[in-house]
């Protein structure tokens, strides 16, 4: 499965290991990403000329461009798979409900934070049973997500409560961001997808000092991971001529993997979806600028998933859309694996079209089914 690029031990590319940290290690599950759009605000200030909000809580930092240009909207998601605290036990253990899908299989014994309304941060272990004396049966099934709770170290539930935990608290997952041995595979929690609302970040700080007619925003989206809620609020408010959304797909360089892409192919165009089928022109000019740039990419058909292009691209009259993805290892879990080139591939193409676009190409991608 190893090819040249991927033994290649020096880092690849000029990627911002500071901001991906940044954006990764943000507190911001499902339906609670202030956190996290806290980091993008921090990031894209100094690079944009306007930051702005939806009611639901998406960010959208728009760099002008040098007049009456088409808006390029790049959707990059802030939310991360974790839980709500649904109930307090008597005895001080926290039962859980799912925001995401969070398979039970990778969460026991791994550890967690509860957020209080107050700001306190409380860790704590998916309490895990031991081995010992389990029946044969047992040991084979696995935990369902309302079986499984929460130790935080209290005696009872009145210690839970006087800590400020209350039902509804955000749960996050915890884990360290790393380079692994090879630096060029980073491992940490949300990627999925924190590395779409990176990039989108990256390309908007790229354009400082950059002549460019197009208006650029990177969008913050929120709540995809319950059903693209987010992208449908902010791609009213931002209405785009051209949007891209950013999203991890899976890797298919893990063994008996049947779908996806392996870490650092470069590009990865989404051709379709199961919730969109993206714009033919559109692809094909990504595709040319990518052989132009020297840019490797691979095509991805994934009909069991969606993104937020699911819900852009039926906005207001139709928006021209595709979708462009990161390939991503271990995703809905305490941790995943990215590859730099795939980021910093998907950064300098991204860029470079937010440089060229211009009204001529829109009117080609909106004649591609005429
Ligand atoms: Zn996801």
């Amino acid at each position: 499965m190893c090819n040249e690029k991927t033994r290649i031990l020096e880092p690849y590319g000029d990627v911002n290991v500071d901001l991906l940290k940044d954006f990764c290690q943000a507190k911001g599950i499902t339906g609670h990403e202030a956190g996290a759009s806290r980091v993008m605000k921090k990031w894209m200030e100094g690079y944009v000329d306007t930051i702005e909000y939806d009611n639901l809580g998406s960010i959208l930092g728009t760099k002008k461009g040098s007049g009456n240009g088409p808006k390029f909207a790049m959707f990059g998601r802030l939310d991360e798979v974790g839980f709500y605290v649904k109930k307090i036990e008597d005895s001080g253990y926290i039962r859980v409900v799912n925001a995401g899908g969070l398979w039970p299989h990778v969460l026991l014994a791994q550890e967690v934070m509860i957020t209080t309304r107050e700001g306190k941060e409380i860790y704590g272990l998916i309490s895990a049973p031991a081995p010992h004396g389990m029946p044969a049966e047992v040991m084979k099934t696995v935990k369902q997500l309302d079986e499984l709770f929460i130790d935080i170290g209290v005696c009872d539930k009145k210690e839970a409560e006087d800590l400020g935990i209350r039902i509804g608290d955000m749960i996050t997952l915890v884990s360290e961001f790393r380079e692994l041995a090879n630096p060029n595979y980073l491992m940490a929690k949300a990627w999925d997808d924190r590395i779409g609302a990176a990039i989108a970040t990256e390309v908007v700080r790229n354009l400082k000092d950059v002549d460019h007619l197009a208006d650029v925003v990177a969008v913050g989206s929120v709540q995809e991971e319950v059903g693209l809620r987010g992208a449908k609020t902010a791609a009213y408010m931002v209405d785009a001529d051209v949007a891209i959304a950013l999203d991890v797909t899976l890797a298919s360089d893990v063994p008996d993997s049947k779908f996806g892409v392996p870490l650092a192919s470069g590009v990865t165009l989404s051709v379709m979806d199961g919730s969109v089928i993206g714009n033919r022109e559109l692809l094909y000019c990504m595709e040319d600028i990518c052989k132009e740039l020297g840019i490797t990419f691979v095509h991805d058909i994934f009909m069991r998933g969606g993104t937020d292009s699911g819900e852009i691209h039926m906005t207001r009259n139709g928006v021209i859309n595709m979708t462009l993805s990161i390939p991503a290892r271990s995703i809905h879990s305490h941790r995943g694996v990215v590859h730099r080139k795939d980021i910093a591939d998907t950064i300098t193409l991204l860029t470079e079209f937010a440089k060229r676009l211009n009204w001529d190409m829109v009117e080609k991608f909106r004649c591609s089914n005429r």
